[in-house]
């Protein structure tokens, strides 16, 4: 069974990460959702709140879990990451990455997906600015996280 891990901030999933990995459930028999929780920032949803919206936004998708972890990628089970890729940055980024995990767990293979021309200018942190500015952003994540990106700059 091929099993693959997809990880990430997710602060909040946006309808990129949602095309993700959506193409990337139909390559692996199982993907898990990894929540990254020892992210360097100060997250705006907590991991109990992303691991929710996550679950409510993949329910329909049944080869994929949602999970959380802390530490380094290498100490998953999977040996098959899935990344997304928008731009040189994240080709850069993502590069380097990937050679230092391969480096520390040879057996561990990334998996690339270019974004979708749709998705390819969608980042949580560009989400997040509109958002809190009052902006609409219900054309670049799923309904229910728009609410909830509402409803957290309101109680603000
Ligand atoms: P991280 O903090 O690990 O970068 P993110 O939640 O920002 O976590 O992203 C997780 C993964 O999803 C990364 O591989 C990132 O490049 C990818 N990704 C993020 N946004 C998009 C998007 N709009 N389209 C495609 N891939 C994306």
């Amino acid at each position: 069974m091929r099993k693959a891990v997809y990880p990430g901030s997710f602060d909040p999933l946006t309808n990129g990460h949602l095309d993700i990995l959506q193409r990337g459930a139909r390559l692996f028999d199982q993907l898990v959702i990894a929540i990254l929780q020892n992210g360097g920032k100060q997250p705006l949803f907590s991991v109990a709140e992303r691991r929710e919206m996550i679950a409510e936004a993949v329910a329909d998708i049944p080869n994929v879990a949602v999970e959380q972890f802390e530490g380094l990628l290498i100490g998953l089970e999977p040996n098959i990451v899935l990344r997304g890729i928008r731009t040189f940055a994240d080709y850069e980024f993502e590069q380097q990455m990937a050679v230092l995990n391969r480096q520390m767990r040879p057996d561990l293979e990334t998996v690339f997906l270019m974004a979708s021309p749709a998705h390819a200018a969608i980042s949580s942190r560009v989400v997040k600015e509109i958002a809190g500015l009052g902006g609409d952003v219900s054309a670049f994540v799923p309904p229910a996280i728009a609410q909830r990106l509402k409803g957290k700059f309101s109680a603000r």
